[in-house]
């Protein structure tokens, strides 16, 4: 299918200079970015109405399933969240329930822009098949721990080579849930499998101030980063989500291994864990990205909201109001995303995937004109998002979803599928 998106404004990156043009896409990939023509023979041309056109956003880090979950744990401290609430139901789960949480997730992803995530979650041929439907960008994110890891390399091996080779639009990424829930050997199983492919990681890290005394605690003084450092965890690099208590010398190890930190605003806001050191990590000329964390500690997925908290928080932070600007917001929801999950887009350039987003700016929201960046992070909102194109397939337009299910059975299944789990954890 060849699609033409004219009469647009159009953001390539949030670095450079907005302007007025269009872009042509054929199959999955961007072929042409740039001023009017009318060359290029298409299936279908859309008139963007001088709306802006900007990268899809990347959420790199979530658990897609848990949207099952919103509404049901709210205003607990974190502990008794996960403990008492979710850790009971997610006993239960089938891959029939995380494909259809995925689903109602993915729906949520498409009205709100975001065409590529990084999910860390169970069963991930059901999340697969659901991102399939939609063709999102999806890195699979394994979160092994100690309860859960009988068979676990093999299980590894078997998905990592399976996903790693399935599409350029799927990656699979060995990872461990946290360092408080692995034991040592554990841990170091998985960075021997990362040494011998070659293979990136993923990590829960340095979410709370807990999880990090206790680290220091039962190693000796060391950090979750520099005791996962020790272990060769990060030998080839990957990401860790979170990052909220790091200092200086974790940053210094993260980024020596070019470990790139998923910044998780909204949700270590709403659980009370305190606020990641993004100043620090953009000064010491690291590319964080961002992710909205699961729907049961969010409870949205809007990465216009993330984008908001991660310009505002640092200004709250640090008692300065230049501290973190909007662009480097966009950037980190953009740009670093897919660069960190290795895949093709994040901006829009000849040859990357078509993952692109139109945004109203013809709403109250928007106007007067005076800057399109400023006000996608400091006044936008998912209603903004007009359409949503996932390589090169319109997937969300102006409230219809093209994405394998429709929005009624999903909502029917993800209700049959919570009232099943909290049935089961009752009757046990
Ligand atoms: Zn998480």
């Amino acid at each position: 299918m060849k699609i033409r998106l004219y009469n647009a404004k159009i953001m390539a990156s949030p670095s450079e200079n907005i302007f007025d043009g269009e872009i042509h896409i054929d199959g999955e990939r961007i072929v042409y970015v740039g001023t009017t023509r009318n060359d290029f023979m298409a299936d279908r041309e859309i008139d963007c109405r001088k709306n802006l056109l900007m990268s899809g956003l990347c959420n790199a880090h979530t658990h897609a399933a848990m949207s099952l979950f919103r509404g049901i744990a709210d205003d607990l401290p974190l502990e008794a969240w996960l403990y008492d609430k979710i850790f009971p139901l997610e006993e239960f789960l089938t891959p029939d329930d995380v494909y259809w949480g995925t689903m109602l997730q993915i729906a949520e992803f498409v009205r709100n822009g975001i065409t590529c995530f990084a999910d860390m979650y169970f069963y991930p041929d059901a999340v697969y098949a659901a991102a399939r439907n939609a063709g999102l960008c999806l890195a699979l994110c394994c979160g092994l721990s100690s309860e859960n890891s009988r068979d676990a390399l093999k299980e590894i091996e078997k998905y990592f080579n399976k996903y790693s080779t399935i599409s350029r639009r799927v990656r699979y990424f060995p990872g461990l849930h946290a360092e408080y829930t692995s034991e040592e050997s554990l841990i170091t199983a998985v960075s021997d499998f990362a040494a011998e492919t070659g293979a990136q990681t993923y990590i829960h890290l340095s979410e709370t101030l807990k999880e990090v005394g206790d680290c220091t605690v039962r190693h000796n003084g060391l950090t979750p980063p520099q005791y996962l450092y020790k272990l060769g965890f990060f030998d080839n690099g990957g990401l860790a989500a979170h990052c909220v208590y790091t200092d200086k010398e974790d940053l210094a190890l993260l980024k020596q291994c070019g470990v790139v930190p998923v910044i998780n605003g909204g949700s270590n806001l709403k659980l009370a864990s305190g606020i990641a050191p993004v100043y620090s990590m953009l000064y010491s000329d690291m590319s964080p990205a961002i992710g909205t964390d699961g729907t049961a500690s969010n409870n949205a997925s809007s990465m216009f909201r993330e984008m908001y908290l991660f310009s505002c928080l640092q200004k709250h932070a640090m008692k300065d109001a230049a501290a973190v600007p909007a662009e480097s917001a966009l950037l980190a929801a953009t740009e670093n995303g897919y660069r960190a999950l290795g895949f093709e887009g994040g901006s829009l350039r000849k040859g990357n995937f078509a993952d692109i987003v139109l945004i109203d700016l013809h709403s109250p929201n928007m106007y007067p004109h005076s800057d399109h960046k400023k006000s996608l992070v400091f006044s936008a909102d998912n209603s903004n998002v007009l359409m949503t194109i996932c390589g090169g397939n319109v997937v969300y337009d102006q409230g219809e979803y093209h994405i394998g299910e429709s929005p009624e059975t999903i909502y029917r299944k993800s209700e049959e599928c919570l009232r099943k789990l909290q049935k089961k954890a009752a009757t046990e």
